[in-house]
């Protein structure tokens, strides 16, 4: 989508600091961090929102916050679920810059 910042990050138009990605998601960390580590995990295909995504690219994602979850993090990272905002998922905790 031609205005939407996060489909600007999966294109690499838009500056993202990268943590992680594959084939269909990207993992970024967030610019207004609610918790020090804060990072988002995306589908690289557009969804307004939680209704609107398909099975395939939710499974995907949150496989993807899962796998970033499971690295190891010097301080752990705790995975917040369903951003209610826009895209699919929350991973909060301190990650190494
Ligand atoms: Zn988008």
């Amino acid at each position: 989508m031609a205005d939407c910042l996060f489909c600007a990050i999966v294109a690499g138009e838009a500056p993202a600091q990268i943590v992680d990605s594959d084939e269909h998601t990207v993992a970024f960390m967030d610019i207004n961090p609610a918790t020090a580590g804060h990072a988002l995990v995306i589908p690289r295909r557009h969804s307004a929102d939680l209704l609107e995504i398909s099975d395939s690219d939710l499974e995907h994602t949150m496989v993807a916050a899962r796998r970033l979850a499971a690295q190891p993090q010097p301080h752990g990272l705790v995975v917040r679920p369903f951003d209610p905002r826009a895209h699919v998922v929350d991973v909060c905790g301190p990650l190494q810059a």
